[in-house]
């Protein structure tokens, strides 16, 4: 399948699973300079990260919709059953990584426990964050709500640097969200791939241009600095990248005013 990226990352192998694409007005977009485009088309991915005899689900996707869902076929297609998915480890709980967890309400992947940031819990359960939000956020957090209350017995809460799985180690991301959160896979200090969930949400646009964020940066001061932090670190160097709506896995570059994602060819 096309939409299928693979790579070692040392005791495991990651999977990039593109449940589809979503489109963005550019006017989701702060801080644009040079608006190339009336709106811009990105991916959604989910991943399978496989180690020692595990199946780690990394975010699931937007779900049915006419231009996503299709993370249960290429799941089928690698092989693994819901059932079989044993960890989801979720990034952050916007509409567009949990929309495959839930299915009228039951738990999609029934024998999976819910790998949660605690401050992402804390965030969407808070009272005052519902009571000051217009109509459409409420639905958003309705959404996150019904995740957190299908999985409450199986919800795991973990902070910074927590190995959730073998050479899996969480890197907190805050900003997008406030329990948003990466993975490091690859032993100590000796990462392969990071995962970087939403740290850009249109690559070519925020690689060069930094400071762009989106509206719905829970934090877009904090997301701005935690981008611009691990930007530095990645860049020219040999670590690969994985995103929520980076195209594939690959490296990052320096250009003249900022940088640029060179994929790895698909396999
Ligand atoms: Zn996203």
């Amino acid at each position: 399948m096309t939409n299928v990226v693979k790579i070692s990352t040392g005791a495991g192998i990651l999977t990039v699973l593109q449940d589809g694409t979503d489109c963005l007005p550019m006017a989701m977009f702060l801080n644009v300079r040079q608006p190339a485009a009336e709106n811009v088309t990105i991916p959604i991915n989910a991943f399978l990260y496989q180690t020692a005899g595990r199946n780690v689900l990394i975010d699931s996707g937007l779900g049915p919709s006419s231009d996503a869902g299709h993370l249960q076929q290429l799941l089928a297609a690698a092989n693994v059953s819901p059932a079989q998915i044993d960890t989801v480890f979720c990034t952050h709980l916007h509409p567009d990584h949990i929309g495959g967890l839930l299915d009228d309400g039951a738990c999609v992947f029934a024998n999976a426990q819910l790998y949660l940031h605690r401050e992402e819990v804390a965030f969407w359960g808070a009272d005052a964050l519902y009571a000051a939000a217009p109509a459409p956020f409420k639905a958003v957090i309705d959404g996150a709500r019904a995740v957190l209350a299908g999985y409450a017995s199986r919800i795991v809460l973990f902070e910074d640097g927590a190995e959730i799985a073998p050479e899996a180690f969480v890197m907190h991301l805050p900003g997008h969200t406030p329990g948003h959160s990466g993975l490091q896979l690859g032993p100590v200090g000796h990462a392969q791939v990071m995962l970087w969930a939403d740290i850009v949400h249109a690559s070519t646009l925020q690689l060069a241009q930094v400071d762009v964020g989106v509206v719905f940066d829970a934090d877009p001061g904090q997301a701005q600095a935690t981008r611009r932090a691990i930007l530095q670190r990645v860049a020219d160097s040999d670590i690969l990248l994985a995103g929520g709506h980076l195209p594939g896995i690959g490296r990052i570059e320096r250009t003249a005013e900022g940088y640029r994602f060179a994929p790895l060819p698909q396999n």
